[in-house]
């Protein structure tokens, strides 16, 4: 029964995907351009721009997206300090955290190096040649000692309210550290933080089960206008990018995984689909750290000590798919405004964009504006931002279903080395699907 219901929430979810694309291409055919069909009716005439695309599909997709962000604060924090003051001894935090940070590190920097020898290899910049119209300007990429110091908030609520994960993550882990050092008023505080996790996780429980509607309005929305005429001289980039990410995806990451842990990374790759696609439709492995929460503990079988640490912290610093389309971007703008990288170049670009990914939170398009440090590096112009960014929506959606596997699969990496992993629940397919469904009949009682 449980089973039937659970199967019925995935099928859900992907039908909401499917659907959701198909009625958005559909809509763009209808109404191309931006343009919109009005069909007039007996008192009024009916916009189907105005209806569908800025009112329905616009109004439920907004919702979803900060009702997802709205756990975000909340669940990192009780969790992380749930995980803190459950590890008996909190001097292994600092070994775990070498761990994962060791390994989101080297993923991204495998990442980058892939995409750029595939670019070189499939040269997708030779004979386009395209002037940059729009002028995009960068940031300054931060000095290593501003991450460090940033890192500490001087006044938690202010990272609270800005958001800012990493402070956020310092916090909790000081505070989770004080308290599993506090006796008795620890375990107090404890106990109510405990409490506070489970009822967290069931508003993510409930947000999952009406997640198919948000996944259908967002990408509904985000199809009908997803401008497609620039991809003539862009598609052989779009392809390489595409195709790394499916390689790193589905070879790199099972590869990685049975090396290090011996798992079977089809089981693995089955039960990422959920969060795979809260990441596509979101493009925003921050607003998916909840769902990524729930299936790294409750499917995959990772203890909360290790996931509510790792699960945030890969959100925030480890972003490959991020990496591959920076990689592929700066051989191709190299290759379009014919300038030649060295070797130098090259390991500087591996280098800026795996260090420039620490600290920048992952939201929507922020890969492009990491992309502009990198150019800079190497003396490319950041113009060339404005040859690819018609084509980077897709991309962006794609790269964050990347960058939330690769947090999962680090987590689960560092858990089983850690032992705190069961392999059971990782092997049994109904793991964690009966807290999928939410039983309301116990409040009639
Ligand atoms: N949207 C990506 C993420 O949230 C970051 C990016 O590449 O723009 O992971």
């Amino acid at each position: 029964m449980a089973t039937d219901q659970h199967s019925s929430l995935t099928r859900r979810i992907v039908t909401g995907m499917v659907t959701g694309i198909l009625v958005g291409a559909f809509l763009q055919w209808l109404m191309p351009n931006g343009s919109d069909l009005v069909i007039p009716l007996y008192l009024f005439d009916f916009s189907v721009r105005a209806f569908f695309v800025d009112g329905v599909f616009e109004v439920i997709g907004q919702i979803f997206i900060s009702s997802l962000q709205m756990l975000v604060v909340p669940l990192v924090f009780v969790s992380l300090i749930c995980g803190t003051c459950s590890l008996r001894d909190t001097t292994k935090l600092g070994k775990i955290g070498g761990k994962a940070v060791g390994l989101y590190l080297i993923t991204t920097a495998i990442a980058i190096s892939f995409a750029m020898t595939l670019a070189m290899i499939v040269s997708p910049g030779e004979g386009v040649n395209m002037t940059a119209e729009t002028t995009f300007t960068s940031k300054e990429a931060p000095s290593l000692a501003t991450v460090l110091i940033d890192m500490f908030p001087s006044n938690p609520f202010t990272a609270f309210a800005q958001g800012n994960m990493l402070q956020v993550i310092v916090f909790a882990l000081l505070f989770g550290i004080a308290m599993a050092l506090s006796g008795k008023a620890g375990e107090r505080i404890a106990s109510i933080f405990q409490d506070m996790n489970e009822v967290i996780m069931r508003l993510v429980t409930i947000l999952m089960n009406v997640a198919p509607y948000g996944v259908f309005c967002l990408l509904a929305g985000l199809f009908t206008d997803l401008s497609i005429e620039t991809f003539g001289n862009l598609i052989v980039y779009f392809l390489v990018v595409f195709f790394a990410l499916i390689i790193h995806a589905f070879i790199t990451y099972p590869v990685l995984l049975k090396v290090f842990t011996g798992l079977n990374p089809v089981t693995f790759l089955k039960k990422m689909r959920d969060t795979a696609i809260f990441a596509f439709s979101t493009s925003s492995s921050n607003a998916t750290i909840p769902v990524t929460m729930e299936t790294t503990t409750k499917k995959m079988g990772v203890n909360n000590s290790i996931a509510s640490f790792t699960v945030p912290l890969g959100a925030t610093i480890n972003m490959d798919g991020t990496a591959i389309m920076q990689g592929v971007a700066t051989v191709f703008i190299a290759q379009v405004f014919s300038q030649d990288l060295t070797l130098a170049d090259y390991l500087t670009v591996i280098l800026t964009a795996t260090l420039a990914s620490i600290g920048t939170a992952g939201v929507p398009g922020v890969g492009l504006i990491m992309l502009a440090m990198v150019l800079e590096q190497v003396g490319l112009p950041v113009e060339g931002i404005a040859l690819i960014i018609g084509v980077d929506r897709l991309l962006d959606m794609t790269r964050t279903a990347v960058n939330v596997t690769g947090d999962s699969m680090v987590t689960v990496i560092v858990g089983k080395s850690e032992d705190q992993f069961d392999t059971d629940t990782f092997n049994d397919p109904e793991a964690g699907r009966n807290i999928e469904n939410i039983d309301f009949h116990h409040l009639k009682d």
